[in-house]
């Protein structure tokens, strides 16, 4: 699809008949299981000061948090011991914890438990990316947030755009698969930027995306900036499965805040074939909120959703689908 195609469609084909052409495509290239991915989050300290998120470093209005390594190893283990094959470790970008530190925690899960391991740390450099896939991490998730450089550098002081793809180039090059994403309805976004987001997943041929809504957080300075449009972020969904067939997508806990009722259903029928629980323990979730009133997605709720969906639960690690066609002789 030519990026004027793309733009076509986000603002005049109807969301019914993008979302029926999603489901097919979904259905034909990815199939009827939903892998589920269990989320740690496990430190709220971040070093970064984006706009829209409420981790940021300017906030002092969030209580901080950092569990202890001994914690998210016992905690991974016990997602693991539910039967969950994915566990993500995710983070605001904080370097107290160090790369042999997180070496260590990976290590310690991979020994004792048959999981995949992905990381979502922000920002690092080649050597700490290198390391943690040699002691097994397999998936980086690092969303690309806005293929706009204009925009990025804006909602991102002191950070670039081509920072943020180079960075996403070296997980590519090291074996990572490896997670973009964009969020819909920041502003000054437009439906131009939105088709280079999706053009841009597909050029880095991703193995995964995650599309969500702009949620606002009180305490950030995009605290009165409206909501993304649910309509538009089922589209721009729906256009990421269908230029990237197997693609894993997930339903975002972002689209789920944004329409509690209906957001995950109407994401699963957009393309959707991922979900991501969150295991946080209470204590700290309540502190790692990049935007009010953050969804809380349980295991339960996750396992009832895949069933009213009349989708099965992925049995395996629900890794990469990229490679499962082999070419043409
Ligand atoms: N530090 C890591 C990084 O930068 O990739 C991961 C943590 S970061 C909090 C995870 C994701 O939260 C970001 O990629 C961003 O898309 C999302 N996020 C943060 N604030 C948001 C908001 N207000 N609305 C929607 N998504 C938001």
């Amino acid at each position: 699809m030519t990026k004027d195609e793309i733009i076509h469609h986000l603002a005049h084909t109807p969301l019914t008949q993008l979302l029926q052409q999603a489901d097919q495509v979904r259905k034909k290239e990815v199939g009827d299981e939903v892998h589920i991915r269990g989320i740690i989050e496990f430190s709220n300290y971040c070093c970064r000061s984006c706009l829209y998120c409420g981790l940021r470093k300017e906030n002092k209005n969030i209580s901080r948090y950092r569990m202890s390594p001994e914690e998210i190893v016992q905690l991974a283990l016990d997602i693991a011991r539910q039967g969950v094959k994915t566990i993500v470790l995710q983070s605001g970008d904080d370097f107290a914890y160090s790369a042999q530190t997180i070496a260590t925690i990976i290590e310690q899960i991979k020994q004792k438990a048959d999981v995949a391991i992905t990381l979502s740390l922000g920002e690092r450099n080649f050597k700490d990316f290198e390391l943690w896939k040699k002691v097994g991490a397999d998936r980086y998730l690092m969303k690309h947030e806005t293929a706009d450089p204009n925009l990025y550098a804006r909602l991102h002081p002191g950070k670039t755009l081509t920072e943020r793809l180079k960075a996403i180039s070296v997980l590519k090059t090291l074996n990572y698969e490896i997670g973009l994403g964009c969020i819909v309805g920041l502003p000054g976004q437009t439906l131009d930027t939105l088709a280079e987001d999706i053009l841009l997943i597909k050029q880095f041929e991703a193995d995964m995306a995650g599309i969500g809504p702009f949620i606002p957080q009180k305490d950030t300075p995009l605290k009165d900036h409206p909501p993304g449009d649910l309509e538009l972020t089922l589209k721009v969904l729906s256009l990421v499965r269908i230029t990237n067939q197997t693609i894993h997508l997930p339903v975002t806990t972002a689209l789920a805040t944004l329409d509690p009722e209906q957001g995950q259903l109407l994401a699963l029928g957009a393309g959707a074939n991922v979900i991501m629980p969150n295991f946080t323990p209470q204590r700290y979730e309540k502190n790692y909120n990049i935007y009010n009133n953050k969804a809380k997605v349980t295991l339960a709720l996750t396992k009832n959703l895949i069933k009213r969906a009349g989708r099965k639960s992925g049995q395996g690690k629900g890794g990469s689908l990229k490679c499962k066609k082999l070419p043409k002789d």
